[in-house]
C-alpha cells in the first residue's frame, strides 16, 4: 500500500494572469435605455452595473461599464439592441 502520509502534496495552479484588453467597452449615456440587455449577455459578473445612485429610481437605470472588470470580449458591443456601446483604446477609459 502507498505511503499516502509521505506523499507531497500537489502544487497548486497558478492563478491565470489576467491579460489587459486593448480595447474596453464603453456605454453612450444618451443612448441607453437601460434594458439591461448587456447586462444579460456579458460573460464577467458585475461588469456591467447600474449608475451608481440610480438604480433604486427609475425603473430602467442607465448602465455603465466597470472597467477593471471588462475583457474586452465585444458582445455587449453586438447585441444591445440599441447600437450605444462602443470599444474605446483602454487608455481612453475615463477621459469620455
Ligand atoms: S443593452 Fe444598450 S441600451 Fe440596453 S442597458 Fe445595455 S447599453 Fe443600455
Ligand atoms: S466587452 Fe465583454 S466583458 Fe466588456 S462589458 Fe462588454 S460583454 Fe462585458
Amino acid at each position: 500500500m502507498a505511503d499516502v502520509q509521505n506523499t507531497p502534496a500537489p502544487m497548486p495552479k497558478p492563478a491565470p494572469k489576467k491579460k489587459v484588453p486593448r480595447e474596453l467597452a464603453w456605454v453612450e449615456q444618451d443612448g441607453c435605455t437601460g434594458c439591461g440587455v448587456c447586462i444579460d449577455f456579458c460573460p464577467v459578473e458585475n461588469c456591467i452595473v447600474p449608475i451608481p445612485g440610480q438604480e433604486f429610481d427609475t425603473v430602467n437605470p442607465l448602465v455603465e461599464v466597470v472597467p477593471d472588470l471588462c475583457i474586452g470580449c465585444k458582445i455587449c458591443v453586438r447585441e444591445c439592441p440599441w447600437e450605444t456601446i462602443e470599444m474605446i483604446p483602454n487608455s481612453e477609459f475615463g477621459k469620455k
